[in-house]
């Protein structure tokens, strides 16, 4: 993400503050693959110069020689579509969407646009309705809506997706791997718990957040969401927690954006309302942020998507950015627990990879080891599918190696489906670093 602020670079919050105050004018959305020539007409691909390097980035490239590579997927496809008739190659469906190629192109090309607009043409043109690839992505790409019927009655659910006949139906039937085992869903979701507890315990007209916590969060790890709102009313704000839909990133994954369009105008709708009340954004997931600071002003244009995207931050990001968090660290101190600390894909592109390993630094008690730049490999619903389970966990071995060697039995990372591939690959229990914040600032 090139214009992802890095807390590292910023020393004057009101600078941030009031860059943060973008016209919705100043977005353009373009149709890379239009239905017209015309339309058609992204300055950014001709900027591409063949220098390959995001083909060097590309961890499916480096693990599968059938992948032909970012540079292909994008400004490649694009001029063959400019030319004349060009189907849209199905190799698009192999891309994981990383987003480490948009990190890396020197020349600024928008890449993860321009697969994201080509995977949607795919499926829209090229993919059968009845097929079981379709029915199986449609299903991975709409998590929420399972995982809302599946949480209303989590145990029996946790029993049927934990039992072996029905993961290798899921297989046979469906395409999803059997290798894995499906999350739990939590007895009582993060905006049960919300409601039963009467929302804020802090009010604020001058410090307030609006917490996106994503579908992860609600259904599955309640927790990360709880440690979430404490460390925020910890430092003196009002917690706001809007309606909300899945920020897209499974959808823009597997080519469903007309899904994604629909949540995506919910989520804008109820964010910007909750920026008008005097909110910033916050999420806890690097793939959430990722989608409202990035995703959404490049595909679609709702009214005040581009302030959802200026006003948008991660969570802990945004204590560094407006808080003493470094201070607040250094008076803290928590039971001795080493991690082995693994910053996801969408983590780098918003420039925030190295932050837990250097906030950890200050507590008395916890250190974390990063294990290094590679990709886990999950990329959300990707390792899911039967037939992309073996790239994945190719692509995750030296993160496991690197896991493996750290001086620590616990993962930390801030992406849920990243630790879901932590836990699989090592069996190490994963915490987010929002639980070890709150242990250590929250009485
Ligand atoms: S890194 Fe950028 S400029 Fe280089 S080949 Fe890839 S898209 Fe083109
Ligand atoms: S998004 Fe990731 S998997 Fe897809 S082409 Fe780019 S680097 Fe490769």
């Amino acid at each position: 993400m090139s214009d992802a602020r890095n807390p590292d670079d910023t020393d004057d919050t009101d600078d941030v503050r009031q860059e943060a105050t973008v016209d919705d004018e100043a977005f353009e959305p373009v149709a890379v693959f239009g239905e017209s020539e015309e339309m058609d007409l992204r300055p950014g691909s001709d900027d591409c110069y063949k220098c390959s390097t995001c083909d060097t980035a590309c961890p499916v490239a480096e693990v599968d020689d059938e992948f032909p590579g970012p540079k292909f997927q994008g400004p490649e496809q694009w001029r063959l579509k400019r030319k004349g008739d060009h189907d849209i190659d199905e190799s698009v469906m192999s891309c994981s969407n990383c987003m480490r190629c948009d990190d890396a192109c020197p020349s600024d090309v928008p890449l993860s646009q321009m697969h994201n607009t080509a995977r949607g043409e795919y499926v829209k043109n090229g993919m059968s309705r009845l097929s079981r690839e379709y029915v199986r992505n449609r299903m991975l790409a709409n998590y929420r809506t399972l995982a809302r019927l599946g949480s209303t009655v989590p145990r029996l659910t946790n029993f049927l997706m934990g039992n072996s006949v029905v993961q290798t139906l899921n297989e046979k039937l469906l395409g999803i791997t059997s290798e894995r085992e499906f999350p739990e869903f939590a007895e009582e979701t993060f905006r049960e718990w919300w409601e039963s507890r009467g929302g804020a315990n802090v009010e604020s007209d001058d410090k307030r957040v609006a917490y996106f916590h994503g579908c992860y969060a609600n259904y599955n790890t309640p927790a990360v969401g709880k440690a979430a709102v404490r460390v925020f009313e910890s430092f003196g704000y009002e917690v706001l927690v809007p309606p909300q839909r899945c920020s897209g990133t499974p959808m823009f994954a597997n080519g469903m954006l007309d899904d994604a369009e629909r949540a995506a105008e919910v989520n804008v709708e109820e964010l910007a309302a909750a920026i008008e009340d005097g909110a910033d954004i916050i999420a806890s997931c690097t793939s959430c942020s990722m989608s409202l600071r990035q995703e959404y002003p490049e595909l679609f244009d709702f009214e005040g998507t581009a302030s959802v995207a200026a006003r948008t931050y991660e969570a802990v990001e945004y204590l560094r950015l407006f808080e003493d968090l470094d201070g607040a660290l250094e008076d803290s101190e928590i039971e001795g627990q080493e991690f082995a600390y693994h910053a996801p894909c969408h983590a780098r592109n918003q420039g925030i990879a190295g932050q837990a390993v250097e906030l950890l630094d200050r507590l008395d008690g916890a250190s974390a080891e990063d294990v290094g730049p590679s990709c886990s490999g999950i990329s959300g619903t990707y390792g899911w599918k039967q037939e992309k389970y073996d790239t994945s966990m190719a692509i995750g071995a030296e993160m496991f190696e690197h896991m493996e060697d750290a001086d620590a039995e616990t993962g930390l990372t801030e992406c849920p489906t990243c630790a879901m591939q932590m836990e699989h690959g090592t069996g190490y229990e994963v915490r987010h670093p929002l639980e070890v914040l709150e242990a250590a600032l929250v009485e």
